[in-house]
C-alpha cells in the first residue's frame, strides 16, 4: 500500500504536531502574544496513536513528532512508545527546542527514536535569549549533551535571519563539527503574522550563507544520501562526518520531490506547508461510527488535494495565517 498524490509523488513521511504550546517564543515562529488551543480541541494521545497506525498501514515509513514544543506536552513519551512499536515503521523522529532533553533524552531513545532535530539559532546567551524571547542557552546546551549521552543522532536546525544571527553561521558550523552533529540552515518562511521584524528585511539566501562559509571551509557537495533527504541539500567539510544542510524554500524550491504531509494538533491533515489544502481527520476520529477503514479511506482520498507547490512572497502580507507552531515544522 502506498499513498500517491495526483502529481505522482509518494507520501511516506508524516509529521504530527502534538501541541501548539511552547516554553519559548522564537521571533520567527510566534507573535509575542499568542492564544493557544483549548485542550479539548487537541487530539488525545490515543487519537494520535490511531493516526500513526493508519498512516503506517498506508505505507508511511517515517513519523516525526513535533509542535509547538512536543516535550511540554504530558503524554508525548507515551505516544513515542506507542508509535515505536508499529510494525512497518522504519524511522521515528522528534523535533525539539532541547530545553526538556535533560529530563527525557533516555526515555526518548528507549521508545525507539534514533534521530532528533534540535533548534539552535545562536551560541551567544544574550542573542539566544532575544531570538527566543526568554530562552536560556545553557538549558539547550545541556539538552544537547543529554541527547548525545543517550546515543541519539542529532541534527541542529538554525533559522538564519540577516540582522540577528547570519554572522554566526560559521561559529554554528564549527560547533557542529566539533560535536560531531549535523546542522541545517533554514530560510525563514512567511507563516503567520509577526510584528518583531519584516520577513523580507531578514531574508538571507542559502547561497549567501554558503559563500560566507566557503571563506573558512572547503565545502564538498553530497549527493542526497537518503531517498527521503527531502528539502535539505547537504555539504560536508573534508575530514568531518557532519552534514551541513540548507533548506531553501525561497531560493531553491523543493516541492517536486515532496514526500510529506503534516497533521496539526487539532487533527487537520495539511497537504502542504505553504498552502491551506487540508482535511479534518479529527471529525473522522471522533465520529460515532468511527472505523479504521473510514479513516484510512479519508487519508487516501486526501492525497488528491496535495498542491503541486508553495508560493511564498516575502513582500506581501503572509498568505498563510497559521504560525509554524500550528503547522508542525
Ligand atoms: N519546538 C520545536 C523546535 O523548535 O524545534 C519543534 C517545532 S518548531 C515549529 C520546528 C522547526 O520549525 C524549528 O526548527 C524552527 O526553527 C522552525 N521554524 C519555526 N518557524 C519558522 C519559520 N517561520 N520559518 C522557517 N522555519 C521555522
Ligand atoms: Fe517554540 Fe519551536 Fe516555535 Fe521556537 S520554533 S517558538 S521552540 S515551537
Amino acid at each position: 500500500m502506498q499513498l500517491i498524490d495526483s502529481f505522482g509523488r509518494t507520501v511516506n513521511y508524516v509529521r504530527l504536531s502534538v501541541t501548539d504550546r511552547c516554553d519559548l517564543r522564537c521571533v520567527y515562529c510566534m507573535a509575542e502574544e499568542m492564544t493557544f488551543l483549548p485542550r479539548q480541541d487537541v487530539l488525545s494521545i490515543e487519537e494520535f496513536t490511531s493516526l500513526g497506525r493508519a498512516f503506517v498501514e498506508l505505507g508511511v515509513t517515517k513519523l516525526r513528532i513535533t509542535g509547538g514544543e512536543p516535550l511540554v506536552r504530558r503524554g508525548t513519551i507515551e505516544l513515542l512508545q506507542n508509535l515505536g512499536q508499529l510494525p512497518g515503521l522504519k524511522e521515528l523522529c522528534l523535533t525539539t527546542n532541547g530545553t526538556h532533553l535533560p529530563q527525557y533524552a533516555r526515555a526518548i531513545r528507549d521508545a525507539g527514536v534514533k534521530r532528533i532535530n534540535i533548534s539552535l539559532d545562536s551560541l551567544k546567551p544574550e542573542r539566544f535569549h532575544q531570538l527566543t524571547r526568554f530562552g536560556d542557552l545553557n538549558q539547550v546546551l545541556a539538552g544537547i549533551k543529554s541527547a548525545q549521552a543517550a546515543g541519539l543522532k542529532i541534527k541542529l536546525n538554525c533559522v538564519a535571519l540577516k540582522h540577528y544571527n547570519a554572522d554566526e553561521v560559521p561559529a554554528l558550523v564549527q560547533f557542529a563539527l566539533d560535536e560531531g552533529l549535523d546542522i541545517s540552515f533554514i530560510e525563514e518562511m512567511p507563516l503567520g503574522k509577526i510584528n518583531d521584524h519584516g520577513r523580507a528585511a531578514e531574508y538571507v539566501s542559502s547561497d549567501e550563507l554558503r559563500n560566507q562559509l566557503s571563506r573558512g571551509y572547503q565545502l564538498l557537495p553530497l549527493e542526497n544520501s537518503h531517498a527521503d533527504a527531502g528539502p535539505s541539500r547537504y555539504w560536508q567539510v573534508d575530514g568531518f562526518n557532519s552534514r551541513i544542510g540548507f533548506i531553501s524554500p525561497h531560493s531553491h524550491n523543493f516541492c517536486g520531490s515532496c514526500n510529506r504531509v503534516r497533521v496539526t494538533a487539532t487533527g487537520r491533515l495539511l497537504l502542504c506547508l505553504g498552502n491551506e489544502h487540508s482535511v479534518d481527520l479529527r471529525k473522522q476520529l471522533r465520529a460515532e461510527n468511527y472505523s479504521e477503514t473510514a479513516l484510512r479511506d479519508q487519508i487516501i482520498s486526501s492525497m488528491q488535494l496535495k498542491p503541486e507547490k508553495h508560493f511564498f512572497n516575502l513582500n506581501e502580507e503572509p498568505q498563510i495565517v497559521r504560525f509554524m507552531n500550528m503547522t508542525g515544522g
